[in-house]
């Protein structure tokens, strides 16, 4: 049988996804394992949220809100958008980055990326045939903004920035994002990931949302989600803001149309409740400060983070601290020779120290 030639021309061609690659096996764990592999937030979500989700779990035979009307507005009200038309939701910000592929890509599209970054890009890119470029991060990981400016050519469609960036954690100054956004032309997309925004703690830090408030013209999408700082990650809740019209194009994609009710439930209940995350991020940020001042005690070179996890180099082999740590039931992530690890509670950020520094023989 020849199922291949049934595939759309993108499919058949198209290179190996990173991420799947990684995971041949379920990724589920139990109770005793410290998963600091993925960012999720080992707090969980507000009370107020759950309480939500409880609530709304009562009725699972009645189909979700198509238009999530609750969760919008609140996201709109919380960032000062002028309607919940500029807002587009999805299970999780990995769908509204594949709706973006399905919406805006032709085949033969250049789509801008930073290296490291986040894979999805790279993977939404090639499925619809687009061609990747991609522009290396400078020596201290930090996005090299000239760069990509200097990549864009005539058939540049989009090209994304993730604030902060995943894996390396690190974050690009507010102001300066925006500059370089406006020196964009406007045939080019700029997608802004801000998965990481809220655990940000340096002062005149804000989200690019500010720029669609202000009636920004140009093409620009930023990209937010429920799964790190809120602690649902497996809710599968993110949402896009955007310009009206270029939320009525997101909204072309039946994804768009398919967000749980529980999910949502919980996501606009978790908005509301910004003592909550401010407590949650307050805590991050005296983890990150403890495990960073560790790790560098150690001997570790480690890139300044702003995010709820933190990227460093050993002397040895980042494959072989990934394996070791494992054998002790705790998780990290090993990506390009490097160890990235999530910052978890105070308890399990101590037993990643203890267990690292006899593998380092520190
Ligand atoms: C974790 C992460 C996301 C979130 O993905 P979801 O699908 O919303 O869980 C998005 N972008 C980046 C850069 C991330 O690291």
């Amino acid at each position: 049988m020849d199922y291949k030639s049934l595939l759309r021309d993108t499919i058949k061609v198209l290179p190996e996804s990173q991420r799947a690659a990684r995971q041949p096996k379920s990724s589920n764990t139990t109770p005793d394992i410290f998963r600091l592999n993925y960012n999720e937030s080992m707090y969980g979500p507000s009370p107020k949220a759950i309480a939500a989700l409880e609530e709304a779990s009562k009725r699972p035979f009645v189909y979700p809100d198509w238009f999530s009307v609750d969760l919008k507005t609140n996201f709109a009200k919380l960032h000062g958008l002028p309607s919940m038309m500029n807002v587009c939701a999805g299970t999780g910000s990995s769908a509204l980055i594949s709706i973006i592929g399905e919406i805006f890509l032709n085949q033969g599209d250049e789509f801008i990326v930073g290296d490291p970054s986040y894979e999805a890009f790279r993977d939404v890119a090639n499925v619809n045939g687009a061609s990747v470029v991609v522009v290396p991060l400078d020596s201290d990981l930090q996005y090299d903004l000239d760069a990509m400016l200097a990549a864009i050519t005539p058939k540049t469609k989009a090209l994304v920035i993730c604030n902060p960036n995943n894996p390396t954690g690190t974050f690009t100054d507010s102001a300066k994002l925006e500059a370089f956004i406006k020196k964009v032309p406007e045939h080019v997309l700029v997608v802004i990931d801000e998965a990481y925004l809220e655990f940000v703690t340096k002062p005149g830090t804000y989200s690019m949302v500010k720029l669609i408030n202000e009636g920004y013209e140009k093409p620009l999408i930023v990209l937010k989600t429920f799964s790190k700082a809120y602690g649902m990650a497996g809710l599968r809740i993110g949402l896009a803001a955007a310009k009206e019209e270029l939320i009525t194009y997101l909204a072309k994609s039946g994804a768009a149309w398919n967000i749980s009710a529980l999910g949502q439930a919980m996501a606009a209940e978790a908005l509301k409740d910004q003592e909550y995350l401010e407590k949650i991020v307050g805590l991050n940020a005296i983890e990150r400060d403890k495990v960073t001042k560790a790790l560098k005690e150690m001997g570790c070179k480690v890139y300044e983070s702003q995010t709820n996890f933190i990227l460093f180099k050993a002397d040895v082999d980042s494959l072989e601290i990934q394996a070791k740590l494992a054998e002790e039931k705790v998780l990290i992530g090993a990506p390009r020779g490097f160890c990235r690890v999530s910052l978890g509670t105070s308890e399990m950020n101590d037993k990643f120290l203890k267990v690292l520094k006899t593998i380092l023989g520190k």
